[in-house]
């Protein structure tokens, strides 16, 4: 099965409706991020699954919010196998219809808050989406304690495997006895 990488909204709805009225578009689906927007410590193998509503509040103004979820593949801190971790974030932001560029773009408002701008009806928020699950994974995952597969590596190996170059430098020397001369 391929999966859409795309989280594609139509919101010419919105664009075109009266500006007194208050419409509102909401969007479920799924997706696979693109490969360049994962992190480097998970690996997202199955797609994420979006909800997001598009609500216009009037002059051009729309507020956004929606969550996304999902399962990735981190490493085990413990026995570095990987481990499916799951969690769910949200997110709410102001969107402003700019005509332009179709891409959503993101600018400052106040000390940190963001307006989202797009420039066409049709937006797609896998990128914003992937961002906004990235900054919420856990840093470190182990395997639940006691888990017969978890190999702890760190306390096996930790103070046993030295590079070479740490070896004590008079280990060639310990074939030669020096107690060998005779008296
Ligand atoms: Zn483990």
């Amino acid at each position: 099965m391929v999966s859409k990488q795309d989280a594609v909204v139509n919101l010419s709805r919105l664009l075109r409706s009266d500006p007194h009225s208050l419409g509102e578009i909401t969007s479920s689906g799924q997706y696979l991020p693109d490969a360049s927007l994962q992190g480097d410590d998970f690996e997202v193998h199955k797609p994420l699954n979006y909800h997001l509503e598009i609500r216009s509040v009037g002059d051009g103004d729309f507020l956004l919010r929606g969550t996304v979820r999902g399962e990735v593949l981190m490493s085990c801190r413990r026995c570095l196998k990987p481990l499916e971790v799951g969690w769910k974030s949200e997110l709410t932001y102001s969107m402003e219809y700019v005509p332009g560029p179709a891409e959503l773009t993101a600018r400052p408002d106040g000390d940190d808050d963001e307006v989202l701008m797009f420039g066409q009806p049709e937006v797609d928020f896998s990128v914003l989406l992937t961002d906004v699950f990235a900054v919420d994974r856990p840093l470190t995952v182990a395997h639940p304690d006691g888990d017969p597969d978890c190999e702890d590596l760190a306390a096996k190996y930790g103070w046993d495997e030295q590079p070479a170059a740490e070896r004590s430098p008079f280990e060639s020397l310990k074939d030669f006895d020096v107690e060998s001369t005779e008296e």
